[in-house]
């Protein structure tokens, strides 16, 4: 009953394929938020780690400003700034020793300490304009887009760059405006405090990142895979043993459904329908189909001389040994309060009276007794053989009828036939 159950309920294949459904989105919904949160939260991360690397060379740089620039030894790898002069800065002194000093202003500073970066941490910071004095420092494509999108009102910019054959790179990107040391050498172009004067781009090595997003992206795809597994194996199995139960449940109701209460036969409802379809399977096929109906003799006494309850008691024991008489494919039901159908197919009417005889004395062969009673009881049988002139089901009930009335009449305890 189990195997294959599970295919009489469709609705509950419906249900179960539903709420399956409903299981993998809702999955789905989660598990997408947790993964872009997360890819969020890292990306935000590695922002943060540029953003402060920028606000680091910008404080170095104010620093530098505020002291009009910082001198240096100007040893052999230690040159002059030639851009100064462009300026009409003069970016050496002599000291007294003959010791020569060269003046590092905040640009230049930041290219040397963005060499050091680069050498020592792998990580890029670089000055960049729209307007430049240094053609070395010319923005590339992000840089450019960073400067025009900064000139229309951005505050920040990045992006991960990711080209062919190249190690990923996070690019990070934001505009220096013009503070007030600045002018001692911006000054004479126009500049004014609040200008935008260029930016600083922070690039940051991205492929272990990147190692990361793949590493969460499967991590969570697992996850997910594995939750929506367990739920829906879990609704199967619960959804499976439902199914079985229904069955049961609906297999009990539908014998309840057939079956009389009281003597356990099948009701007058089964027995009605069973002989229709037994009646147009004879009257098409051409074979013999026999009817008998039985009802005790005065049976109404015994109830009226010992009760209901024994009344009772003697209707399921004539059942039982109408049952114990049949043959496989004869078929019997109670039929009314003391009635009893059977039907019985593929037998001749000889044959049929033998199996009603055999009946009536079975019942009236042995006592029937309960608590001290005891009581021999008759029946009485009417018998109806299929003939051409039955239109249905009906005109056969019909004459065994007429026939269990003329036992009645002609004393009881007998087989009658019409
Ligand atoms: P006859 O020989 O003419 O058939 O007489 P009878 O007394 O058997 O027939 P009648 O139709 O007068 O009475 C049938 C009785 O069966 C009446 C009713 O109380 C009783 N009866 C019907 N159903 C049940 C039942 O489920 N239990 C019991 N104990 N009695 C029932
Ligand atoms: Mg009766
Ligand atoms: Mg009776």
């Amino acid at each position: 009953m189990c195997r294959g159950s599970f295919k009489y309920f469709l609705p509950l294949r419906i249900f179960f394929f539903n709420l399956s459904m409903v299981i993998l989105l809702i999955i789905a919904a989660i598990y997408l938020g947790i993964y872009y949160r997360s890819n969020n939260l890292l990306l935000e991360t590695v922002k943060q780690q540029a953003d402060s690397y920028f606000e680091l060379i910008v404080m170095t740089r104010l620093w530098n400003a505020q002291h009009a620039g910082v001198y240096v030894e100007k040893t052999g790898e230690v040159r002059s700034n030639p851009f100064l002069r462009k300026l009409g800065i003069e970016p050496d002194i002599r000291c007294q020793g003959g010791k020569v000093l060269t003046r590092r202003n905040p640009t230049a500073m930041t290219m040397e300490l963005a060499r050091i970066a680069d050498r020592k941490h792998g990580l890029r910071f670089k000055i960049t304009s729209l307007h430049l004095l240094n053609p070395a420092n010319s923005p590339d494509t992000f840089e450019l887009k960073a400067l025009r999108s900064f000139q229309a009102g951005e505050t920040e910019a990045w992006e991960i760059e990711r080209e062919k054959g190249q190690e990923p790179l996070f690019r990070f990107m934001k505009p220096l405006y013009i503070e007030e040391p600045c002018l001692l050498c911006h000054g004479a172009a126009g500049y004014r405090i609040g200008d935008i004067r260029g930016g600083i781009s922070v690039t940051i090595p991205f492929a272990k990142h990147d190692q990361e997003l793949r590493t969460n992206q499967l991590l969570i795809f697992a996850l997910s895979a594995t939750t929506v597994g367990l739920l829906i194996g879990a609704l199967f199995f619960m959804t499976r043993h439902l199914a079985v139960k229904l069955e049961g449940a609906q297999e009990r109701l539908k014998q309840i459904s057939i079956t009389d209460d009281l003597t356990g036969l099948r009701n007058r409802r089964y027995i009605l329908e069973r002989l229709n379809e037994e009646f147009k399977r004879a009257k098409r096929s051409s074979r013999p189909l026999s009817l008998i109906m039985l009802d005790l003799d005065h049976f109404k006494r015994i109830n009226d001389e010992y009760g209901h309850p024994f009344g009772d008691h003697v209707l399921v024991t004539v059942a039982e040994r109408i049952k114990a008489h049949l043959r496989d494919y004869d078929l019997v039901g109670r039929f009314g309060g003391e009635e009893f159908l059977v039907i019985s197919p593929e037998v001749t009417v000889q044959q049929s009276v033998e199996l009603a005889e055999r009946i009536r004395n079975m019942v009236k062969g042995k006592p029937i007794a309960l608590n001290g009673i005891e009581v021999t009881m008759t029946i009485s049988a009417g018998l109806a053989s299929l003939s051409s002139q039955d239109a249905d089901a009906d005109a056969l009930i019909a004459r065994s009828d007429q026939a269990l009335y003329r036992a009645k009449e002609q004393g009881r305890d007998r087989v009658v036939s019409l």
